[in-house]
């Protein structure tokens, strides 16, 4: 390249010598330098004017002008430039097509969002499922098409760890699974799946739990009153027979219990159950439940319980359901804690908003168990249930009623050291603070008034 350019240089001053030697051949030395400089400035713009047209028009196929020269070498290299820059964006078109037909051949919709949350593109699916129109909606933001409250509600929560789903606003009859990613700067990539056929399943089998349990509750209902009759009657009965009614109705009664969770459980889960929004007293609520679980300590005996409830003691939520939650925990530090154990019922409030522990210095659970134990029927030490009675459906009930309450249960436990099972409400389902603090614990047998025992 230096090679060239003081190639061009010596064949500038080339000509410039030549021209200043023929005016000094006429006796004008100046002027004939001045001629060559002038016939010079005149091609140069001549070519420059060639270039300015030719970048005007870089059609496709057009070559670049002719020249010779430095300007020939600028020509071709501006020419391999663009050729080089016209196969690139060849190869690229080509890519983003393949990539648009592929997105446009998933079943999922995809739709990308800017900053704004406007519409810059989705695929085929995602006008199917959404209902988008490639002609009307560009440009426009997402929330003036998809209007149902709880998109907006996630869309500008920007909590997009767990998916939404809705019905499908131009197609009601499909269930839509939305997940959003950020990518970029706050732009937003919406993944739309549809889930109708999962839905439907899970449709079915919670419809199938509810109607079974709800048959089998009348025919139950019917035995266990005969069988509570004949235990009544037990000692008229021949002996061979009184142990067998009586595990019969000890059995009866379990499965009553069975299908009351069952129905609590199925309820809980189709949102039948979700109407109350009252405000709940958390002290008396607790203190109701720990007088029953004295009256349960007190067939196998001598729990100490701790209640300590805090200044705030108002939440808004459903009694019934926040009573069948609590009831589960406190009732079960009662079943997996051995006579003469602690149970320590705590409520207190802080930023976050309202916590409910209830902890017992128990038998504990293997961690191994801890992220399993709101399964239906799971069970941390499965020979145990027989001794303990219980039905395997408590802790999925603490779960759907804390759900429903935008709440979230917390497990904390080590083997032979206890349990602690803490239920977080947040902030805006508490009430106004209340004046006094109220705390009391109970010994067995004494009265719930009583400090600090129950
Ligand atoms: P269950 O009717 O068997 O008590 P739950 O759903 O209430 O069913 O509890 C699930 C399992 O969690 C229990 O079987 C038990 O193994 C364990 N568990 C629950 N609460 C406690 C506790 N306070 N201490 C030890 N284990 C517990």
């Amino acid at each position: 390249m230096n090679y060239k350019w003081s190639r061009y240089l010596r064949l500038i001053l080339l000509i410039l010598a030549m021209a200043t030697g023929v005016g000094a051949a006429f006796g004008y030395p100046m002027e004939g330098l001045l001629a060559g400089l002038l016939l010079y400035l005149a091609w140069t713009l001549a070519q420059a004017r060639k270039l300015y047209q030719w970048l005007s028009h870089p059609g496709a196929g057009q070559e670049a002008p002719a020249s010779i020269g430095l300007w020939g070498d600028i020509f071709d290299g501006l020419h391999k430039l663009h050729q080089g820059h016209l196969a690139t964006q060849d190869r690229l078109l080509a890519q983003f097509n393949r990539l648009q037909e592929s997105t446009n051949a998933m079943r999922d919709g995809v739709v990308m969002t800017d900053a704004r949350g406007v519409l810059v593109w989705w695929n085929g699916s995602a006008s199917y499922l959404l209902g988008l129109q490639r002609q009307t909606d560009r440009g426009q933001p997402i929330q003036n098409l998809l209007r149902a409250p709880a998109f907006k509600a996630y869309f500008d929560g920007r909590d997009y760890r767990e998916p939404l789903e809705l019905n499908s606003p131009a197609r009601p009859h499909l269930h839509l699974q939305i997940q959003i990613s950020l990518f970029g700067e706050d732009d937003r990539l919406i993944v739309v799946k549809d889930v109708t056929r999962l839905f439907q399943l899970e449709q079915m089998r919670r419809d199938f739990v509810s109607n079974v349990s709800h048959e089998m509750r009348t025919p139950l209902t019917v035995i266990s009153g005969y069988l509570e009759t004949m235990v009544d009657y037990s000692d008229e009965l021949p002996a061979r027979w009184k142990r067998a009614i009586e595990t019969m109705a000890q059995q009866s009664t379990r499965m009553e219990a069975l299908i009351t969770d069952l129905l609590l459980l199925s309820k809980l889960e189709t949102g039948e159950q979700h109407g109350a929004d009252v405000t709940v007293d958390i002290s008396a609520l607790c203190e109701q439940i720990c007088q029953d679980a004295r009256a349960l300590s007190g067939e196998s005996g001598g729990h100490q319980f701790h209640l300590d409830i805090g200044d705030r003691h108002h939440l808004r939520g459903d009694e019934d359901q926040l009573r069948s939650a609590f009831s589960n925990l406190i009732f079960n530090a009662v079943k997996y804690t051995p006579t003469g154990g602690s149970i320590f019922i705590t409520w207190f409030t802080n930023s976050e908003g309202g916590h409910l522990s209830v902890k017992d210095t128990g038998i504990g659970i293997d961690p191994v168990h801890i992220p399993r134990l709101t399964e239906r029927f799971y069970r941390a030490d499965p020979s145990r249930h027989k001794e303990t009675g219980g039905t395997g459906l408590g802790l999925a009930i603490v779960k759907h009623v804390l759900l429903n309450h935008d709440g979230e249960l917390e497990i904390l436990s080590k083997i032979g050291d206890g349990s602690e099972f803490i239920c977080h409400f947040p902030r805006s389902r508490l009430d106004e603070p209340e004046p006094e603090r109220q705390t009391a614990s109970l010994a067995p047998g004494s009265a719930p008034e009583a400090r600090n025992e129950m």
